[in-house]
C-alpha cells in the first residue's frame, strides 16, 4: 500500500508514458509510473523506427548510450502485386550525418533504457503493476488509481493515461469509448536474425547504415494495410498490419498474410537462411484525427496511442507518442507551479499546446485519409496495374513508344474506368490536401 499522495500517476512505460513521467520528474515533480509488464517494453511492439527530433527534445544526449540500431539512409517504397515490385527508393549520403534523423531500434532493450532516464530524473518506477481502476469523486474528477498489486488506491492531482491502444481504463472510467474495428490495424511481426555481414551486403549497407522498406498492394487481399522490413544490426525486423475490421470481413489471418509476404519473390531472398526467434501481434490506432477521443478532464489527460496519435500515412507512432506525452507533462508541470486546481479548464491549456504542434496539424491534414484509403482497389487493381505498366515500359519488343503509352492509358480505363480512375484520384487528392 502506497499511502502518499503523488503530483501525477502516469500509467504505462511505454514512450508516451516515459516521455510524461521524464517531463515532469526533471522539473521536480512527484511521480509514480505504474507498469503492468514484468519490465518496460517487455509488453511492447513497433517496427520499429525511431524518430530522432521527438527524443532529441527530451534527452538531447541519447545518442551516447541509448541501445539503437541502425540509423537509415535509404528507404524504399513498394508497391506489389503477386509476381512484381515497383519501388520508389531514396538513398543519400546526407543521412550519414552527426546525428541522425532516424534509427532502427528495438523496443524491449529501448523502453528499459528510456525508463532508466526516467528514473534517473527522480520518477518512482513500479512495474509488473495493473492498474485496474481510475478512482473518481461523484462529479467524475480523477483523484488516483488503483492497482491489482499495491493495495488500496494511490492518490495524484492527475493522472496520465499513457496505456496505449488497447487501454481499458479510459473506456471503463466512460473517458473514451472502445474505438471500432475500422479505426484500428492488427499488425503482426516477426525478428529475422541474421549475421550482419550478410545483412550488410544483402541490402548494401556499410557500418551502422540501415534501410527501410514500406510495402503496400496485393500483399494484404483487397485489405487496407501494409507490410515492412527493417534492417537492426542483426536481425530483420518483418510485419504486416490491416484494419481489424478487414481481417473480420474477410476471415483472412495476419499470419497467413505474413507468410504469404515472406514468400513473394521480392522478399524471400532477403530472408533465407535466416532464424526466426520472436513473433508478436499488436494493435496500432489508425483512426486518425476525427478517432480523437477527449485529451483531458478534471484530474486526468490521455497521451500517445490511447490518444490515437498515428500518423498511419507516415508510418509514425512512437514519435506522436514522445510529443503528446512530453507537452501534457510541461502542460501539468504549468498548472502545478502556478498552484492551479488540475481541473478540466486548466488541463485544456495541455490540447492548446498540442494544437500548435506537428503532432495535431499533421493528424488534421489527413483527417480524410483513413476513409479515402478504404478503397480495395488501391490495394489489388492499382498495383496489378501500375505492374502491368511497368512491364509494357520495360519490354524492348519492336512496339513503338507512343503505342506503349497508348496500351497503358487503355488499360488503366478498360480496367478501372474513366469515371472509377477520376472518382479515385479526386477523393485521394482531397484527402491529401
Ligand atoms: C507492428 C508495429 C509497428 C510499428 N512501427 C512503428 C515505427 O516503425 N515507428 C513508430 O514511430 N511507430 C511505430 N508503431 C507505433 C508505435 O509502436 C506506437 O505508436 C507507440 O508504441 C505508442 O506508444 P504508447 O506509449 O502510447 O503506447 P505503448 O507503447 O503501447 O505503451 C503502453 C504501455 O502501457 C502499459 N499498460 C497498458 N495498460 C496498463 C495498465 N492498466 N496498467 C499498467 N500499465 C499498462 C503497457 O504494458 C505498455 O507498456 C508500430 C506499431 C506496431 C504495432
Amino acid at each position: 500500500m502506497i499511502d502518499e499522495k503523488f503530483d501525477a500517476i502516469v500509467v504505462g512505460a511505454g514512450p508516451a508514458g516515459n516521455a510524461c513521467a521524464l517531463t515532469m520528474a526533471q522539473r521536480g515533480m512527484k511521480v509514480l509510473q505504474l507498469e503492468r509488464g514484468e519490465y518496460p517494453g517487455s509488453k511492447n511492439v513497433q517496427g520499429a523506427i525511431l524518430y530522432a527530433d521527438a527524443l532529441d527534445k527530451l534527452i538531447p544526449d541519447f545518442r551516447e548510450d541509448a541501445p539503437l540500431e541502425r540509423h537509415v539512409i535509404e528507404q524504399r517504397l513498394w508497391m506489389m502485386d503477386d509476381r512484381s515490385t515497383s519501388s520508389m527508393q531514396y538513398r543519400s549520403e546526407d543521412f550519414n550525418e552527426e546525428k541522425p534523423n532516424r534509427y532502427t531500434i528495438i523496443r524491449a532493450p529501448f523502453d528499459k533504457w528510456f525508463s532508466r532516464r526516467v528514473q534517473a530524473a527522480g520518477a518512482i518506477v513500479i512495474c509488473e503493476t495493473t492498474v485496474t481502476e481510475l478512482v473518481q469523486e461523484v462529479d467524475g474528477r480523477v483523484i488516483g488509481v488503483r492497482t491489482d498489486r499495491l493495495g488500496g488506491f494511490i492518490r495524484a492531482d492527475v493522472v496520465v493515461l499513457a496505456e496505449g491502444v488497447n487501454g481499458l481504463l479510459g473506456e471503463r472510467a466512460g473517458l473514451r469509448s472502445v474505438p471500432k474495428p475500422s479505426t484500428v490495424a492488427l499488425a503482426v511481426k516477426e525478428m529475422h536474425f541474421i549475421p550482419r555481414e550478410t545483412i550488410e551486403s544483402r541490402f548494401n549497407l556499410e557500418g551502422d547504415e540501415g534501410v527501410v522498406i514500406e510495402a503496400a498492394g496485393t500483399i494484404t487481399k483487397g485489405m487496407t494495410g501494409t507490410a515492412f522490413i527493417y534492417t537492426n544490426k542483426e536481425s530483420l525486423s518483418v510485419g504486416i498490419g490491416c484494419l481489424v475490421s478487414d481481417f473480420a470481413e474477410t476471415k483472412e489471418t495476419p499470419y497467413g498474410l505474413l507468410e504469404r509476404f515472406k514468400q513473394h519473390p521480392s522478399v524471400k531472398p532477403l530472408l533465407t537462411g535466416s532464424e526466426v526467434k520472436e513473433y508478436a501481434a499488436h494493435m496500432i490506432p489508425e483512426g486518425g484525427y476525427n478517432a480523437i477521443p477527449q485529451l483531458f478532464g478534471h484530474g486526468w489527460v490521455v497521451v500517445g496511442d490511447a490518444g490515437q496519435f498515428v500518423n498511419a500515412v507516415h508510418r509514425e507512432g512512437s514519435n506522436l507518442a514522445m510529443t503528446t506525452g512530453r507537452i501534457a507533462g510541461e502542460a501539468v508541470f504549468q498548472v502545478k507551479s502556478r498552484r492551479e486546481a488540475p481541473t478540466a479548464e486548466n488541463l485544456s491549456r495541455y490540447k492548446q499546446m498540442l494544437d500548435a504542434t506537428f503532432v495535431m496539424k499533421d493528424m488534421k491534414k489527413y483527417k480524410d485519409l483513413p476513409g479515402a484509403l478504404h478503397n480495395k482497389h488501391y490495394f489489388t487493381t492499382y498495383p496489378h496495374l501500375l505492374s502491368q505498366a511497368m512491364q509494357t515500359w520495360f519490354r524492348v519488343d519492336g512496339v513503338d513508344k507512343k503505342a506503349k503509352e497508348n496500351e497503358i492509358v487503355k488499360s488503366f480505363v478498360k480496367t478501372r474506368s474513366f469515371t472509377g480512375l477520376l472518382s479515385d484520384a479526386w477523393t485521394m487528392a482531397r484527402a491529401w490536401r
